[in-house]
């Protein structure tokens, strides 16, 4: 290994590590800090110039967390959690990067990683039951274990249009922001989606373009966030609470402390005026409280349809031009089953004159020009176009790389009609490979930070314990897969969020299987299953010691 005296990453690698991590995100720094002081030896590969993963990307206008900055962040050191300052509830990108960039400093992480380094494949082998992963920049390194801390959400995509690549102007897709500022200043700006990325992007692009048109194919809902500095009182309660608002996050359906309680009663329970003041207090106090007032919102379409109606009723009182509120106006499906937005401004956005909303479900995209785009109905002229059309979610970033387990069966071919795993961790057919907040666990549908502390974790005992065993290898067996796959789906269907073309469902990707990837089964119930299997000797996971000496042979 050689590192350059102006970086403390290393540069090049080969040779033999416990785990490979791929991403170094909040996941990949976790798992560094965990697996070093465990005793193992580590490496990750990160694609990108620097840590932080997701929010090393996400560098648009307007990019922020839609989870409160106390609890978006890392619970395993009481040093940390006392001493780092969030300075805004809602934290935005660049707080994000420096707390990550922090971590990795404060805990001397960054020299087990190697940066602008992207893997592109992991092969098993069989006999020697170990990976080797190999890298773009043609490193070839060897594990017994590889980590995909890979993300869920970073696989960006821009839709296929035609003419794309003669456009003369900007275009950017805001999960591979520049580097450098984008100037909108006296520019017409195109931006293309209004989902989580575009409805935060949105506000910020329309205070500085000359002229901003949103071309939005579905309306979505979005509370408003309400956002502002921290409150340093709250912040003081916080961090004296930290251990018991921490332990209330592991145990909760999301994941988070602040919506750990479940509400006593149906939205259809209470009278019109009782249901209709508890949605105004949640409008009014931010956040993503509104969903989560009533117990049956995610269950029961008549009692969605309750919330649905109240935020369409808020729409139709922000935005002046009563066409253009509603064409924003979302219709055909419940309120929460699709990530729901929380915003700054957006809707109020509307009532710039400079700003213009286009229906592209009316009349679709048809091509990108030298100077703009052309729908079925219309000509847009535009300097810059930002892509917020989302991500290959959950699938995207694990089935972009070449891995391989056993008899050299690929993953893109094992997951063909969707994604299967045991509790999220693992796939059978893949020994020693594991995921974090893969599909099957809550992962997208709690706080990250909390499933991935959970997950890495479980991952470092499990190969810690595997140690102390002799025991080389580890494979969720097929049969405890299927029936985790079942269970994640009769869970799923018992909401109303298979009713969505979400990407929850790979909706967003043409020809990607419509499977509910995320468990909804709660992070508590979920910690307890994960538990609950190691409790039991790994159970559902099939365990095999190594041959005699190779032990040794696999270390040298
Ligand atoms: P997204 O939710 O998938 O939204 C993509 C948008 O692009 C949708 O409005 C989609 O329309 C539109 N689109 C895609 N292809 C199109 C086409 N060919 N023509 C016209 N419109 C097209 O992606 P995202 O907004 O980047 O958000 C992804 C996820 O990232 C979020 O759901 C959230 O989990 C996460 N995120 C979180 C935060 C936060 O913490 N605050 C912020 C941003 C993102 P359709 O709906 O019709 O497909």
């Amino acid at each position: 290994m050689s590192t350059t005296t102006a970086s403390p990453h290393p540069t090049a690698s080969k040779g033999f590590f416990d785990a490979v991590v791929v991403g170094a995100g909040f996941a990949g720094l976790y798992a560094v800090y965990r697996l070093r002081r465990m005793g193992f030896t580590v490496r990750v590969f990160e694609a990108g110039s620097g840590v932080g993963g997701t929010w090393f990307w996400n560098r648009y206008p307007g990019a922020r967390c839609d989870v409160e900055s106390y609890e978006y962040s890392y619970s395993f050191s009481k040093e940390l959690e006392q001493e780092w300052v969030w300075t805004e509830r809602y934290p935005a990108q660049p707080e994000i990067l420096k707390y990550v960039n922090h971590v990795a400093d404060r805990f001397d992480l960054r020299r087990d990683i190697q940066i602008n380094t992207r893997v592109t494949s992991a092969h098993f082998d069989e006999a020697a039951e170990r990976w080797t992963v190999r890298t773009a920049k043609g490193d070839t390194v060897t594990s017994q274990f590889v980590i995909m801390a890979t993300g869920c959400l970073s696989a960006p995509r821009v839709p296929d249009f035609k003419g794309l690549k003669d456009f003369k102007g900007e275009w950017y897709h805001t999960g591979d922001w520049p580097h450098h500022e984008v100037d909108f200043r006296g520019k017409r700006v195109g931006v293309i989606g209004t989902g989580s990325t575009g409805i935060q992007a949105i506000p910020v692009i329309a205070a500085q373009a000359k002229h901003l048109t949103v071309f939005q194919r579905t309306p979505n809902f979005s509370l408003p966030a309400r956002n502002g500095p921290q409150d340093p009182e709250r912040a003081r309660q916080m961090k004296a609470r930290y251990p018991e608002v921490r332990e209330k996050a592991r145990w909760s359906g999301n994941g988070y402390a602040l919506l750990s309680d479940i509400p006593a009663k149906g939205a259809l329970e209470v009278s019109d005026e009782e249901r209709r003041t508890a949605y105004e207090r949640c409008w009014q106090l931010g956040g993503p409280l509104l969903p989560r007032v009533f117990n049956d919102l995610v269950f029961n379409k008549a009692s969605n349809d309750t919330a649905c109606e109240f935020v369409r009723n808020k729409i139709r009182q922000i935005v002046k031009d009563s066409k253009v509120a509603e064409l924003l106006c979302p219709s055909g499906y419940a309120i929460g089953t699709k990530r729901l937005p929380m915003d700054t401004d957006y809707f109020e956005t509307y009532n710039r004159t400079t700003v213009t909303l286009v229906d592209v479900r009316a009349a679709p995209i048809e091509e990108i020009l030298p100077n703009g785009l052309r729908t079925t109905q219309a000509t847009y002229q535009l300097d810059i176009v930002v892509f917020a059309t989302g991500y290959d979610a959950m699938t995207g970033s694990l089935l972009a790389i070449d891995i391989r387990g056993s008899q050299g069966r690929t993953l893109r071919e094992k997951w063909s009609a969707g994604p299967r795993t045991y509790l999220g961790l693992q796939t059978a057919g893949f020994p020693n490979l594991f995921m974090v907040t893969g599909p099957g666990s809550p992962s997208v549908l709690s706080n990250m930070v909390t499933s991935i502390e959970q997950h890495i974790e479980w991952i470092s005992d499990c190969m810690d314990t595997l140690r102390k065993q002799g025991v080389a290898r580890i494979e969720a067996d097929l049969k405890a897969e299927d029936a985790w796959v079942e269970h994640v789906n009769e869970v799923g269907n018992k909401t109303l969020y298979p009713t969505a073309n979400s990407w929850y469902m790979g909706a967003n990707i043409p020809g990607k299987p419509r499977v509910f990837m995320p468990y909804i089964g709660g992070v508590g119930n979920y910690r307890t299953k994960c538990n609950e299997v190691v409790a039991k000797g790994y159970e559902g996971f099939i365990l095999a010691a190594p041959a005699q000496g190779e032990t040794q042979a696999r270390r040298a």
